[in-house]
C-alpha cells in the first residue's frame, strides 16, 4: 500500500505553532516516501467547533504550501455517521451500554494516571428498558496493549486496570473521537499516523478497536509538544496565536517549526522562497534528531501576527 499520513485538525481554533509542527511532520514524512498526504477535519463536537475555524485552517495551510491529495473528509459528514454506525454494530459483542449518571461517575470512579478508570458498574447490569441516556462502552481486556512509537519507543497500557471501559459513543449521542478515529484512518488507508504526544496515550485505545474491527495498526509517531516559555503546551484553550500569513512569516515559521523538527535546515534557507524550503525538507526529513521530550518554542523567534 502507499505509505499515507494524514492531518486532522479539530475546527476550534485557527492554527498555531504547535499545529503546524505537527502537520509539518506528517507531509514530510509521507512526502519523503512519495506517499500521499490526506486532511480529515475533526468536527465531531459541535459545541468545540469555532465559527469560520475549518476555513481558516485550509486557508492557513494552502498559504504555507501544503498540498493535500483527494478530498477532504469530514466527520460530521453523512457518510462518516454512518461508517461509525456500522463499526458500533460491528462492535456489539464486546461493548454494553452505559446509564451511569455524571454523578456517580464522579463518585466512583477511580483516578488513574490516565484519568478517570471507570467502576464496571453496568459491566453486568441487566439492560434498561427505554433508558434516558446511554453512553456505549468498549469491554477493554486484562491484557497490556502496546506498539513501537518511532519517537517514543516501546509504549504499553494494562487497557483494564489503567484506562478502564471507555466510551465509544457518547450519552449525548455524539460519537467518541477514539472510535472515529480507527474508523477514519482505516477507511482513509491511513499506514502512519505521525500526530501530537498528548495523544500518545489513546493510542492503545485505538489499537484494541482496530484489531475488534479487523483493521490493521498503523505505524505511529507523536511529535513531542510544543511549549511556551511558561512550559504550557500551545493550544487554542492557551489562547495560542494564529499563524500570520504574510510571506515573510510564512517562510520564517516553517524555517523554525523545521529547526524544532530538529531537522538542522542550512541558513540559506531562511531567504530563499517557500518551494526550496519544502524541497530542501521532503529530501531531507528524518524522524532521526527528535526524541521524546517537550520541547520549549522561544516565541519570539516564532513570527506571530
Ligand atoms: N483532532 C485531533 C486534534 O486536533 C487530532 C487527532 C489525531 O490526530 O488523531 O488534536
Amino acid at each position: 500500500m502507499l505509505p499515507t499520513g494524514r492531518f486532522a485538525p479539530s475546527p476550534t481554533g485557527p492554527l498555531h505553532f504547535g499545529s503546524l509542527v505537527t502537520a509539518v511532520a506528517s507531509y514530510l514524512s509521507a512526502r519523503s516516501k512519495y506517499g500521499r498526504w490526506l486532511v480529515r477535519i475533526e468536527d465531531l463536537d459541535p459545541p468545540r467547533i469555532q465559527a469560520g475555524a475549518t476555513e481558516s485552517i485550509l486557508h492557513t495551510l494552502k498559504q504555507y504550501g501544503f498540498e493535500w491529495d483527494g478530498e477532504i473528509i469530514f466527520q460530521s459528514s453523512p457518510t462518516r455517521q454512518a461508517a461509525y454506525t456500522e463499526a458500533l454494530m460491528q462492535l456489539q459483542p464486546y461493548s454494553y451500554p452505559c446509564y451511569c449518571s455524571r454523578k456517580h461517575l464522579q463518585q466512583n470512579a477511580q483516578q488513574g494516571r490516565f484519568g478517570a478508570i471507570y467502576a464496571d458498574t453496568c459491566r453486568s447490569r441487566p439492560q434498561i428498558p427505554n433508558p434516558q441516556a446511554t453512553a456505549i462502552r468498549i469491554k477493554t481486556p486484562d491484557e497490556t496493549i502496546g506498539f513501537h512509537d518511532l519517537i517514543y519507543g516501546d509504549y504499553a497500557q494494562q487497557l483494564h486496570a489503567e484506562i478502564g471501559d471507555f466510551v465509544i459513543k457518547r450519552a449525548d449521542g455524539l460519537w467518541a473521537y477514539q472510535l472515529a478515529v480507527v474508523v477514519d484512518d482505516a477507511d482513509q488507508g491511513i499506514t502512519e499516523v505521525v500526530r501530537g504526544a498528548d495523544l500518545l496515550d489513546n493510542t492503545p485505545r485505538q489499537i484494541y478497536l482496530q484489531s475488534l474491527l479487523g483493521y490493521a495498526t498503523p505505524h505511529y509517531a507523536h511529535i513531542p509538544l510544543v511549549l511556551d516559555t511558561q512550559g504550557q503546551k500551545l493550544s487554542k484553550q492557551t489562547y495560542a496565536p494564529a499563524l500570520p500569513l504574510d510571506e515573510h512569516s510564512i517562510r520564517h515559521n516553517l524555517y523554525q517549526a523545521l529547526k524544532f523538527l530538529n531537522q538542522n535546515p542550512p541558513d540559506e534557507l531562511r531567504t530563499t522562497p517557500m518551494k526550496a524550503i519544502w524541497d530542501w525538507s521532503i529530501q531531507h526529513w528524518s524522524f532521526n534528531g527528535l526524541r521524546p521530550q517537550q520541547m520549549t518554542a522561544d516565541l519570539d523567534l516564532v513570527q506571530t501576527p
